[in-house]
Protein backbone atom coordinates (compact mmCIF):
# COMPACT_ATOMS: atom_id res chain seq x y z
CA UNK A 1 0.00 0.00 0.00
CA UNK A 2 1.49 3.47 -1.22
CA UNK A 3 0.08 7.10 -1.71
CA UNK A 4 1.25 9.56 -4.79
CA UNK A 5 2.26 12.85 -3.98
CA UNK A 6 2.08 15.90 -7.28
CA UNK A 7 3.53 19.13 -6.11
CA UNK A 8 2.80 20.61 -8.98
CA UNK A 9 4.37 23.84 -9.12
CA UNK A 10 4.78 26.57 -12.39
CA UNK A 11 8.50 26.10 -12.65
CA UNK A 12 9.00 22.40 -11.43
CA UNK A 13 6.77 19.18 -10.63
CA UNK A 14 7.65 16.82 -7.83
CA UNK A 15 6.35 13.56 -7.65
CA UNK A 16 7.00 10.84 -5.10
CA UNK A 17 5.52 7.91 -3.97
CA UNK A 18 5.17 7.61 0.11
CA UNK A 19 4.37 4.51 2.50
CA UNK A 20 1.79 5.28 5.29
CA UNK A 21 3.82 6.91 7.71
CA UNK A 22 4.19 9.44 4.96
CA UNK A 23 8.27 8.48 4.45
CA UNK A 24 9.50 9.06 1.23
CA UNK A 25 10.03 5.93 -1.08
CA UNK A 26 10.43 7.82 -4.13
CA UNK A 27 10.95 11.04 -5.90
CA UNK A 28 11.71 12.40 -8.60
CA UNK A 29 11.58 16.08 -10.22
CA UNK A 30 11.24 17.54 -13.65
CA UNK A 31 10.52 21.27 -15.30
CA UNK A 32 6.66 22.16 -16.02
CA UNK A 33 6.96 22.40 -19.51
CA UNK A 34 3.81 21.77 -21.39
CA UNK A 35 0.75 19.71 -20.01
CA UNK A 36 1.16 16.47 -22.20
CA UNK A 37 5.05 16.36 -21.92
CA UNK A 38 4.97 17.18 -18.41
CA UNK A 39 1.70 14.67 -17.45
CA UNK A 40 3.76 11.94 -19.60
CA UNK A 41 6.13 12.56 -16.93
CA UNK A 42 3.91 12.14 -13.85
CA UNK A 43 2.37 9.05 -15.72
CA UNK A 44 5.41 7.17 -15.94
CA UNK A 45 6.39 8.21 -12.86
CA UNK A 46 3.70 6.48 -11.12
CA UNK A 47 2.80 3.34 -13.59
CA UNK A 48 5.38 1.33 -11.77
CA UNK A 49 2.97 1.68 -8.67
CA UNK A 50 -0.24 0.44 -10.44
CA UNK A 51 -1.30 -2.22 -8.39
CA UNK A 52 -0.21 -0.48 -5.20
CA UNK A 53 -0.93 3.19 -5.41
CA UNK A 54 -4.40 3.96 -3.18
CA UNK A 55 -4.80 7.41 -4.22
CA UNK A 56 -3.13 10.36 -5.12
CA UNK A 57 -2.87 14.26 -3.54
CA UNK A 58 -1.82 16.86 -5.37
CA UNK A 59 -0.65 20.36 -4.97
CA UNK A 60 -1.18 22.47 -8.00
CA UNK A 61 -0.23 26.15 -9.04
CA UNK A 62 -3.22 27.95 -9.87
CA UNK A 63 -6.10 29.42 -9.80
CA UNK A 64 -7.68 25.87 -9.84
CA UNK A 65 -10.95 24.72 -9.57
CA UNK A 66 -11.73 23.32 -6.37
CA UNK A 67 -15.77 23.16 -6.27
CA UNK A 68 -16.63 19.54 -5.93
CA UNK A 69 -19.29 19.99 -7.99
CA UNK A 70 -18.84 22.50 -10.34
CA UNK A 71 -18.28 21.03 -14.15
CA UNK A 72 -14.54 22.36 -14.27
CA UNK A 73 -13.83 20.79 -10.55
CA UNK A 74 -9.85 19.44 -10.80
CA UNK A 75 -9.14 22.22 -13.43
CA UNK A 76 -6.38 24.75 -13.15
CA UNK A 77 -8.47 27.51 -14.76
CA UNK A 78 -7.31 31.54 -15.44
CA UNK A 79 -2.93 30.99 -14.99
CA UNK A 80 -1.11 33.03 -17.17
CA UNK A 81 1.20 29.98 -17.75
CA UNK A 82 1.05 29.28 -21.17
CA UNK A 83 -0.47 26.24 -22.50
CA UNK A 84 -2.02 25.21 -18.89
CA UNK A 85 -5.24 27.34 -19.19
CA UNK A 86 -8.45 24.97 -18.65
CA UNK A 87 -6.99 22.26 -18.52
CA UNK A 88 -8.37 19.05 -16.65
CA UNK A 89 -5.56 17.71 -14.50
CA UNK A 90 -7.50 15.40 -12.41
CA UNK A 91 -9.36 13.80 -15.23
CA UNK A 92 -5.98 13.69 -16.93
CA UNK A 93 -4.77 11.41 -14.02
CA UNK A 94 -8.08 9.37 -13.37
CA UNK A 95 -8.03 8.26 -17.02
CA UNK A 96 -4.73 6.05 -16.45
CA UNK A 97 -5.15 5.57 -12.44
CA UNK A 98 -8.35 4.44 -11.50
CA UNK A 99 -7.85 5.63 -7.64
CA UNK A 100 -8.80 8.67 -5.34
CA UNK A 101 -7.13 12.02 -6.36
CA UNK A 102 -7.22 14.67 -3.43
CA UNK A 103 -7.11 17.72 -5.27
CA UNK A 104 -5.60 21.64 -3.81
CA UNK A 105 -3.58 23.98 -4.19
CA UNK A 106 0.32 24.00 -4.05
CA UNK A 107 0.02 25.89 -0.86
CA UNK A 108 -2.73 24.63 0.98
CA UNK A 109 -0.52 21.21 0.58
CA UNK A 110 2.53 22.66 2.29
CA UNK A 111 0.06 24.01 4.69
CA UNK A 112 -1.45 20.59 5.32
CA UNK A 113 2.12 19.12 5.46
CA UNK A 114 3.29 21.49 8.38
CA UNK A 115 0.21 20.63 9.73
CA UNK A 116 0.41 16.96 10.19
CA UNK A 117 4.03 17.19 10.59
CA UNK A 118 5.75 20.28 11.11
CA UNK A 119 5.35 23.35 12.57
CA UNK A 120 1.39 23.01 12.82
CA UNK A 121 1.39 19.74 14.71
CA UNK A 122 -0.96 19.53 17.42
CA UNK A 123 -2.32 23.06 16.62
CA UNK A 124 -6.20 23.97 15.31
CA UNK A 125 -5.28 26.87 12.92
CA UNK A 126 -2.76 26.89 10.67
CA UNK A 127 -1.94 29.44 8.03
CA UNK A 128 1.25 29.02 5.42
CA UNK A 129 2.04 31.48 3.06
CA UNK A 130 5.13 30.58 0.52
CA UNK A 131 6.75 33.80 -0.44
CA UNK A 132 8.85 32.69 -3.43
CA UNK A 133 8.52 33.26 -7.33
CA UNK A 134 5.03 34.14 -6.46
CA UNK A 135 3.28 34.48 -3.10
CA UNK A 136 0.60 32.36 -1.77
CA UNK A 137 -1.45 31.82 1.32
CA UNK A 138 -3.37 28.58 2.42
CA UNK A 139 -5.41 28.17 5.62
CA UNK A 140 -6.57 24.98 7.81
CA UNK A 141 -9.29 25.03 10.25
CA UNK A 142 -9.57 21.56 12.63
CA UNK A 143 -7.85 19.69 9.64
CA UNK A 144 -10.08 21.32 6.81
CA UNK A 145 -8.93 23.83 4.54
CA UNK A 146 -10.65 27.27 4.69
CA UNK A 147 -12.36 28.57 1.67
CA UNK A 148 -15.70 29.57 -0.01
CA UNK A 149 -16.53 29.92 -3.70
CA UNK A 150 -12.51 29.30 -4.09
CA UNK A 151 -9.37 28.71 -2.48
CA UNK A 152 -8.00 32.02 -1.14
CA UNK A 153 -5.36 34.26 -3.03
CA UNK A 154 -3.69 36.07 0.53
CA UNK A 155 -0.81 36.92 -1.78
CA UNK A 156 -2.44 39.55 -3.60
CA UNK A 157 -3.63 41.36 -0.51
CA UNK A 158 -2.84 45.49 -0.60
CA UNK A 159 -0.22 46.30 1.37
CA UNK A 160 1.12 50.05 2.54
CA UNK A 161 4.07 51.34 0.46
CA UNK A 162 7.19 51.50 2.84
CA UNK A 163 8.59 55.43 3.62
CA UNK A 164 11.78 54.84 1.79
CA UNK A 165 10.55 52.03 -0.74
CA UNK A 166 9.76 53.84 -4.13
CA UNK A 167 9.08 50.86 -6.27
CA UNK A 168 5.67 50.88 -7.31
CA UNK A 169 4.98 47.17 -7.48
CA UNK A 170 4.46 44.42 -10.45
CA UNK A 171 1.45 42.03 -9.54
CA UNK A 172 0.32 42.49 -13.70
CA UNK A 173 -3.30 42.68 -12.21
CA UNK A 174 -2.95 44.95 -9.00
CA UNK A 175 0.67 46.56 -9.21
CA UNK A 176 1.20 47.22 -5.24
CA UNK A 177 -0.71 44.14 -3.62
CA UNK A 178 1.49 41.59 -1.30
CA UNK A 179 3.02 39.48 -4.33
CA UNK A 180 3.63 43.19 -6.56
CA UNK A 181 5.61 44.44 -3.61
CA UNK A 182 7.69 41.31 -1.78
CA UNK A 183 7.56 38.49 -3.90
CA UNK A 184 11.25 37.65 -5.48
CA UNK A 185 10.90 38.95 -9.31
CA UNK A 186 9.58 42.44 -7.31
CA UNK A 187 12.77 42.01 -4.76
CA UNK A 188 14.84 41.59 -8.51
CA UNK A 189 12.81 44.21 -10.41
CA UNK A 190 13.86 46.67 -7.64
CA UNK A 191 17.65 46.03 -7.23
CA UNK A 192 18.18 44.18 -10.30
CA UNK A 193 19.85 41.74 -8.45
CA UNK A 194 18.30 38.11 -7.22
CA UNK A 195 17.05 37.81 -3.38
CA UNK A 196 20.04 34.76 -3.15
CA UNK A 197 22.61 37.37 -4.38
CA UNK A 198 21.86 40.48 -2.02
CA UNK A 199 23.55 40.64 1.35
CA UNK A 200 22.21 40.44 4.62
CA UNK A 201 22.97 44.15 5.85
CA UNK A 202 21.25 45.41 2.47
CA UNK A 203 18.14 48.18 3.11
CA UNK A 204 15.75 46.19 0.32
CA UNK A 205 14.57 43.87 3.66
CA UNK A 206 13.57 46.55 5.77
CA UNK A 207 10.99 47.16 3.11
CA UNK A 208 10.55 43.26 2.52
CA UNK A 209 10.02 42.65 5.95
CA UNK A 210 7.39 45.69 6.53
CA UNK A 211 5.55 44.32 3.86
CA UNK A 212 5.57 40.75 5.01
CA UNK A 213 4.67 41.69 8.21
CA UNK A 214 1.61 44.04 6.77
CA UNK A 215 0.44 39.98 5.68
CA UNK A 216 1.44 38.28 9.34
CA UNK A 217 -0.75 41.73 11.07
CA UNK A 218 -3.51 41.02 8.34
CA UNK A 219 -3.87 36.93 8.71
CA UNK A 220 -3.53 37.68 12.62
CA UNK A 221 -6.53 40.14 12.90
CA UNK A 222 -8.79 38.19 10.58
CA UNK A 223 -8.04 34.50 11.83
CA UNK A 224 -6.00 34.98 15.16
CA UNK A 225 -4.18 31.10 14.07
CA UNK A 226 -1.96 29.40 16.62
CA UNK A 227 0.87 29.97 14.26
CA UNK A 228 1.61 31.82 10.92
CA UNK A 229 4.12 29.74 8.61
CA UNK A 230 6.72 31.67 6.37
CA UNK A 231 7.87 29.46 3.64
CA UNK A 232 9.56 29.79 -0.15
CA UNK A 233 12.63 31.06 -1.68
CA UNK A 234 12.84 34.69 0.03
CA UNK A 235 12.47 33.24 3.71
CA UNK A 236 15.54 31.46 2.72
CA UNK A 237 17.42 34.33 4.14
CA UNK A 238 17.94 33.41 7.65
CA UNK A 239 17.97 36.77 9.53
CA UNK A 240 13.89 37.23 7.53
CA UNK A 241 11.64 36.21 10.30
CA UNK A 242 13.32 37.57 12.83
CA UNK A 243 13.24 41.15 11.24
CA UNK A 244 9.12 40.13 10.03
CA UNK A 245 8.34 39.30 13.83
CA UNK A 246 10.03 43.12 14.70
CA UNK A 247 7.97 44.96 11.94
CA UNK A 248 4.76 42.96 12.82
CA UNK A 249 5.49 43.94 16.78
CA UNK A 250 5.79 47.82 15.61
CA UNK A 251 2.58 47.37 13.76
CA UNK A 252 0.84 45.30 16.42
CA UNK A 253 1.66 47.54 19.08
CA UNK A 254 0.40 45.04 21.12
CA UNK A 255 -3.30 45.34 20.47
CA UNK A 256 -3.70 41.76 20.04
CA UNK A 257 -1.89 39.42 22.56
CA UNK A 258 -0.31 36.70 20.17
CA UNK A 259 1.02 33.55 21.24
CA UNK A 260 5.12 33.86 22.01
CA UNK A 261 6.33 35.59 18.51
CA UNK A 262 9.36 32.39 18.12
CA UNK A 263 6.42 29.91 18.18
CA UNK A 264 3.59 32.19 16.13
CA UNK A 265 6.16 33.56 13.57
CA UNK A 266 8.31 30.53 12.30
CA UNK A 267 9.71 29.23 9.33
CA UNK A 268 8.38 25.55 7.46
CA UNK A 269 10.43 23.03 9.84
CA UNK A 270 9.78 20.14 6.71
CA UNK A 271 11.39 22.87 4.59
CA UNK A 272 11.32 21.78 1.22
CA UNK A 273 9.45 18.80 1.62
CA UNK A 274 6.31 20.38 3.00
CA UNK A 275 4.41 20.09 -0.15
CA UNK A 276 5.18 16.56 -1.38
CA UNK A 277 4.11 15.29 2.45
CA UNK A 278 1.14 17.47 2.55
CA UNK A 279 0.53 15.51 -0.94
CA UNK A 280 0.89 12.33 0.56
CA UNK A 281 -0.76 13.23 4.02
CA UNK A 282 -4.07 14.13 1.49
CA UNK A 283 -3.91 11.12 -0.45
CA UNK A 284 -3.76 9.22 2.61
CA UNK A 285 -7.00 11.12 3.82
CA UNK A 286 -9.17 10.89 0.90
CA UNK A 287 -9.60 7.08 1.78
P1 LIG B 1 8.98 28.91 -6.62
O1 LIG B 1 8.22 30.02 -5.97
O2 LIG B 1 9.29 29.20 -8.07
O3 LIG B 1 8.38 27.57 -6.41
P2 LIG B 1 11.05 29.44 -4.64
O4 LIG B 1 10.14 29.35 -3.48
O5 LIG B 1 12.42 28.86 -4.52
O6 LIG B 1 10.42 28.79 -5.94
O7 LIG B 1 11.18 30.98 -5.00
C1 LIG B 1 12.03 31.46 -5.98
C2 LIG B 1 12.23 32.95 -5.73
O8 LIG B 1 12.86 33.13 -4.47
C3 LIG B 1 13.14 33.61 -6.76
O9 LIG B 1 12.61 34.90 -7.07
C4 LIG B 1 14.47 33.70 -6.06
O10 LIG B 1 15.25 34.80 -6.50
C5 LIG B 1 14.08 33.87 -4.60
N1 LIG B 1 15.08 33.26 -3.71
C6 LIG B 1 15.56 32.01 -3.75
N2 LIG B 1 16.51 31.81 -2.80
C7 LIG B 1 16.59 32.99 -2.13
C8 LIG B 1 17.38 33.43 -1.04
N3 LIG B 1 18.27 32.65 -0.43
N4 LIG B 1 17.19 34.69 -0.61
C9 LIG B 1 16.30 35.50 -1.20
N5 LIG B 1 15.53 35.15 -2.24
C10 LIG B 1 15.69 33.91 -2.71
ZN1 LIG C 1 -1.76 41.05 -7.17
Amino acid sequence: MVFGAIEAGGTKFVCAIGDKNLNIEKRASFPTTTPEETMNLVIAFFNDYQTELESIGVGSFGPIDVQQDSSTYGYITSTPKSGWQDFDFVGSLKKHFDVPVAWTTDVNAAAYGEYVCGEGRGKNSVVYYTIGTGIGGGAIQKGEFIEGFSHPEMGHMLVVPHERDSFQGNCPFHKNCLEGMAAGPAIEARTGRKGQDISETDTVWESEAFYIAQCVYNTTLILSPDVIILGGGVMQQSHMVERVRAAFHSLMKNYVRTPEMKNYIVTPSLKNNAGVIGCLALAKKEI
